[in-house]
Order: C-alpha cells, then structure tokens, then sequence
C-alpha cells in the first residue's frame, strides 16, 4: 500500500503510509471505498511541495498528495443507493459539514470548517484505496475514461466561473492564462454559450492547444500582441462582455478591467497569496460586475454531463501521463513548469 507522501518542504518519498487514522478509513453508512486509478497533478499539489505551504495551510507533518481523482467503488456503506460496488466515479474534494451554516444555505464550498484533501493537516488520495461521502462521489458514464474522470475536479473551477458570470449566448469572454484552470474555463465559457474566447498567455505552445480545443478560442500571445487592442478589433471597440483572471499574476490581475466592455463582468479566479491592487476607476466607469470564486458547489454532476454529451472535451488538456513508480519524477518535472505541458496525471492502479 504505498501512497506519495509530501514528508516535508522539497522532499517526497514513495512508502508505507500508515499514518492514515483509523476513524479516516472505517466505512461510514454513507460512505463508499474506492480504488483510486487516475490522479491529476494540481498547481496546489506542486506549490505544497516547493514552497511547504500555501497562505495559511502549512505543511507541519507528513501528508499524502493529490486531489483531483477517478477511481472505481469496492465497497458501499448500508444507506448508499445510488452508487455500487464495481461503478466507476470521480470524487469531489471538500467535504463541507453538511450541518453548517454555509453548507444550509447552498455555499457548502465557503464553509470555513470545509475539508479538503491535500490540504494541511488533511490527506489527499494519491494512495492505493480511500473512503469517501457518497453524496460527493459521481458515477461516470461508459463513455468517460478515468482520465477524463480525474479532470473533472479542475473543470469543476471554469464551469463554477461560468456559472458566476451568468454567460448569456453570444457574449465574448476573455480568459487571462492559458494554464490547464483557463482553458476549462475558456471550454466551459463556450459551452455556456461564448460567441468567442480571447485566450491570453505568454507561452505559445500554451495558446497552441488552446486553439486546437475550439475555433471560437482566439489565441493571443501577450508577448508580442495587445489584448485589448485585439479584443477591441474584434468587437468594433466595445470590449468583451466577461474577463476571467485565470492567471494569479497580480500584473495582469491589475489590468482586467482595460478588454471589459461597459457594463461587463470580472471573474477573479487565480489565486492571489497577497493583496494585489486593481483601477477601481476602470471598474466605476464600466459599472463592472465582479464575481470571485473559490473552488465550486453544485457543478460535477453537470460537468460529468458535457463530458459524456461531448458539448466539452478535456482530453487535448491532458499533456503527460505516469505511473505511480515515476510520481516523484513527474512532481520534479511538473514543479519546472514546463511550457508545453498542461495538465499531468498519475496513473495509480495499471
Ligand atoms: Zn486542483
């Protein structure tokens, strides 16, 4: 049974881990065990491992990685009827107290005693088995691969940030960052009705697959192109309807309003560990709308949904693929943030 273990800042060793409690892994009536098979690296998941902590998360024990999962159910608990035994799933990876008062009134994703695997001092999943709610466990249709299955955490982010934005068919959306959180928000943006998505990145292999994902995506490299120069020309010097700030640089975060066309909406979704500034002017004279979003509630069903439908296809995200032997060399390889790869996973179970 051995799972990836983050033992501290920098060092990860592949082992025995049976530091899991007990209480962690009794089956519970609503609970279901499952099997991992596929497990994406996230962005969190590597800034754990070379910086220890993120805010105020800190990694003071040793803690098992991973977050976003698809696996298969080997056991279920007595009052769970909508899963069984030998179902294929994917995981959602908050567990809210269902009793909170965040989770009563439907924003179970900002309860503050929210647990979160791979969140100090809470594991995550990549290891052989693990127990789960059931409520927060998703039967995945015949036609959605584990791959597709453990892509459903990070898609989860772009449909919540689509949902937040209210997407009326025909806008024109920008996204800031063509990293793997920006482009399931470019597809979600298009599966919820965009005209037409401006992808801004400055790594060109980026905006090469985000292209190839939809013709409605218009690629552009900031390095060498203005955005709001192009977004202007597109849209007869009006702007985009919606921006996303997929990006977490507070450079470009400082600048979303400039490609915003009046009336417009301003999602916040890359993560920000300081307070950042943006021109408050920009935003009074737009009447601007900002959302910001954390993690999201309520979408994997329904990104299970346009997965199996096709209306989104996440597969061309998928850059590389491992096995759990070559973990520790995949968090390595991911750590250098190579430009030409976008989402990396782990595959568990061969
Ligand atoms: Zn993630």
């Amino acid at each position: 049974m051995k799972s990836l273990v983050l033992e501290r800042k920098g060092e990860l060793s592949l082992r025995d881990f049976p530091a899991i409690s007990k209480a962690e892994e009794t089956l519970g009536p609503r609970d279901v065990r499952i099997k991992l098979h596929t497990v994406g690296i996230c962005g969190s998941d590597v800034h754990y491992y070379t910086h220890g902590r993120i805010g105020p998360f800190v990694v003071n024990e040793p803690m098992v990685l991973g977050h976003e999962a698809a696996g298969t159910v080997i056991e279920v608990g007595q009052e769970v009827t909508h899963l069984s035994v030998g179902d294929r799933v994917c995981m959602e990876p908050g567990i809210p107290d269902p009793n909170s008062k965040a989770a009563r009134l439907g924003m179970y994703n900002i309860d503050p005693a929210v647990r979160f695997w791979a969140t100090p001092p809470i594991h995550g999943i990549l290891r052989p088995t693990c127990v789960h709610p059931a409520d927060f466990t998703f039967k995945l249709p015949d036609n959605v691969s584990f791959a597709e299955g453990a892509m459903i955490e990070p898609l989860a982010v772009g449909v919540h940030a689509a949902t937040k934005a209210r997407v009326k068919p025909g806008d024109v959306a920008v996204v800031m960052g063509a990293g793997p959180i920006g482009l399931v928000t470019a597809l979600a943006a298009i599966a919820a009705g965009c005209a037409r998505v401006f992808v801004s990145d400055i790594a060109q292999t980026k905006l090469d697959i985000a292209a190839s994902l939809s013709p409605a995506i218009v690629p552009v490299n900031v390095m060498n192109d203005n955005l709001v120069d192009t977004v202007h020309q597109h849209t007869e010097g009006w702007g985009a309807d919606i921006v996303f700030e997929a990006t977490g640089s507070p450079k470009a975060a400082a600048q979303v309003f400039e490609p915003l066309a009046p009336g417009g909406c301003v999602v916040m979704i890359g993560g920000q560990p300081d307070p950042i500034s943006y021109d408050a002017g920009a935003a009074m004279i737009r009447e601007a709308r900002v959302e910001n979003i954390f993690r999201y509630a309520h979408v994997f069903p329904r990104c299970v949904g346009m997965i199996s439908s096709g209306a989104i296809d996440v597969k061309p995200l998928i850059t590389r693929t491992f096995g759990f032997d070559e973990s520790i060399a995949a968090f390595d390889l991911a750590a250098s943030a190579p430009p030409s790869d976008v989402k990396m996973q782990i595959v568990i179970d061969e």
